[in-house]
């Protein structure tokens, strides 16, 4: 039986006022899923009216005292992660070891911020001499507007809402229309970890219904949009429009450069996770794999052996939404080389009749194919080798985006030198850890603002200096 979920909205499941639900499907088996509101214009009105009579109390309160609240949320989190599993399963079809890596650093997204809010929430004393007093104040914005994707759904939500909260602002979050569920169960949890009523608020929908009225809203004060270079094209536009504040988290088509002196166990464990962690629907995933000529078939035929042992709903999952689907069959279809391996569809087993695509690996492409330019979002890497240091940073930069980019050498200097040339809002060197405290956000088409860290802290709060004659 399906389930009807309403909007969350001051504290209180609220029905939508048109009256009218949307279908989700279980991508894993194609069966239909929940029901969620279908947003309009004046469900996201409630909400921000919601948002804005909440929003004073909450930034009045302490530091401390707010992120006694974060570190509820976070248990809270941890405590029902079972549950918070099984909805993002349900709508996703994402293995278990990724739904639980999901779950607990959405947990830990509340902790990090909880506790950094109090050692760097505050301003500072500007001296400027004897009868004058000078001091900085971060002020939260007021209520903020965040919009998420589907690839990552609780975890893309908490990232933006831990830091926004933390430093007092009240929000009104769109999740992604396919993944809902999971983010409206997270507000019932803060607010029986007793987050206020009215600090945080989902409304479900569409884009174009509910995302357009979000981010048109004169009531939101700062925007955080994570998702397609498309959206975030227009969004920029509508903002701007209104001079809103704006972080944009968009795609990538990150590269992942091999030297031949590389510890190669730990550069093909590398290509095979950017493959297959969420089935390549990261946005973070290092699919354009440039290895050093000497190297280059050793590793991809190292590459296509681990791949094929994979098994389909247990190593990795299916595409979560049929659109996503057809698009990485169609990119497939129009590859200009052979597979070395996948390609396409299961076409028979329980996988068949899920979003399954083949993990897929194309050995050796042209780096101006789209298959080798395009964001595929899916489980499919392509090879292009290189001669030496110069070769690499060329083609690493050869991109639109910016958004991570990794490399693997056994010359941990010439690993750094590479790190400071690629253009890229993080580069790990030998599979260095990316986390909740290392700042992340894109250069070039990759977006821009900055999520996770301290910085991110900063980025939903504005910086006001106060200055007094002391007479
Ligand atoms: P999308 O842009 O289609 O949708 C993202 C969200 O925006 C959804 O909630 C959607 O309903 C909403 N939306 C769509 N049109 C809108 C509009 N006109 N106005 C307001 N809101 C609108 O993206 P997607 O297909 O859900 O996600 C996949 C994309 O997200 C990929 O390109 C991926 O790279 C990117 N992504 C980026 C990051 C990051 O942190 N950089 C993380 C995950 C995903």
């Amino acid at each position: 039986m399906a389930i009807r979920h309403d909007h969350w909205i001051d504290g209180r499941h609220t029905p939508p006022e048109g009256r009218a639900w949307l279908p989700t499907l279980d991508p894993a088996t194609g069966k239909p899923g929940d029901e969620i509101a279908a947003g309009s214009p004046a469900d996201v009105a409630r909400a921000v009216v919601a948002a804005e009579n909440a929003r004073h109390a909450w930034a009045h309160r302490s530091p401390a005292e707010r992120a006694a609240v974060l570190h509820r949320i976070a248990d809270a989190v941890e405590a029902d992660a079972e549950t918070l599993m099984e909805l993002e399963r349900a709508c996703t079809g994402k293995v278990l070891a990724q739904l639980r890596l999901e779950v607990e650093t959405s947990a830990a997204y509340f902790r990090y911020y909880a506790g950094v809010v109090r050692a760097a929430g505050q301003g500072q004393v500007i001296e400027q001499g004897a009868g004058v007093h000078t001091y900085t104040r971060y002020e939260p914005y007021g209520v903020v507007g965040v919009i998420t994707p589907w690839n990552l759904p609780l975890n893309q939500a908490c990232r933006a809402l831990a830091p926004a909260l933390a430093m007092g602002n009240a929000v009104v979050i769109k999740p992604s229309e396919f993944t809902s569920v999971s983010t409206l169960r997270l507000a019932g949890l803060a607010a029986e970890a007793g987050l206020p009523a009215g600090v945080l608020n989902v409304i479900t929908g569409t884009g174009p219904e509910a995302g357009e009225a979000l981010a048109a809203h004169p009531g939101i004060r700062r925007l955080a949009f994570t998702g397609s270079v498309a959206t975030g094209r227009y969004l920029a536009g509508v903002a701007g429009g209104r001079l809103l504040p704006l972080t944009l988290e968009l795609g990538g088509k990150s590269p992942l450069v091999v030297f031949a002196d590389a510890d190669l166990d730990g550069a093909v464990a590398a290509a095979v996770t950017a493959l297959t962690a969420n089935s390549g629907q990261v946005c973070s995933a290092t699919t354009r794999l440039l290895v050093e000529e000497s190297v280059h078939d050793e590793v991809v035929d190292r590459v296509v052996t681990a791949v094929a042992g994979l098994r389909p709903g247990v190593d990795f999952g299916p595409l979560i939404t049929e659109a996503q689907y057809r698009k990485v069959l169609d990119l497939l279809a129009d590859a200009p080389v052979p597979p070395a391996t996948g390609g396409g569809p299961y076409e028979e087993g329980s996988a068949a009749r899920g979003l399954y695509v083949r993990p897929t690996v194309f050995a050796r492409v042209d780096p101006d194919a789209p298959v080798a330019r395009e964001e595929v979002f899916g489980p499919v890497l392509v090879t292009v080798p290189f001669e030496d240091e110069d070769g690499a940073l060329e083609l690493a930069n050869d991109t639109e985006y910016g958004l991570v980019a990794a490399v693997w050498s056994g010359d941990l200097a010439r690993g750094l030198r590479l790190a400071e040339r690629i253009e890229a809002g993080q580069v790990a060197v030998n599979g260095g850890p990316l986390t909740v405290e290392t700042p992340f956000g894109g250069y070039k088409r990759s977006g821009y603002g900055r999520e996770k860290g301290l910085a991110a802290l900063h980025e939903y709060a504005q910086l006001k200096t106060v200055s007094a004659t002391l007479r």
